[in-house]
């Protein structure tokens, strides 16, 4: 597997795990700022494709929580 140089050249697959899916009315004040936001959780692995990189990423209120799980997929890291 070719490491990627840069994210461009990542391909990532993503595979959801799960997902709280419970529906938020949005509430809105006078300026039109919403202060009852999607609180859904949502937790899903990303692969790419092209390095093997596999990423775990919990996602609330629009931001993503990336964590590296493992550099490649397919290797062993218990050594023999
Ligand atoms: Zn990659």
């Amino acid at each position: 597997m070719s490491d990627c140089k840069t994210p461009d050249n990542c391909r990532i697959r993503r595979s959801i795990l799960s997902t709280t899916c419970m529906y938020f009315p949005p509430v809105y004040d006078g300026h039109g700022n919403n202060l009852n936001p999607d609180r859904n959780i949502s937790s899903y692995t990303e692969h790419c494709l092209v390095c093997g990189k596999m990423w775990r990423v919990m996602e609330q209120f629009g931001v993503a929580d990336r964590q590296l799980v493992s550099d490649k997929t397919g290797e062993q890291t218990n050594e023999q």
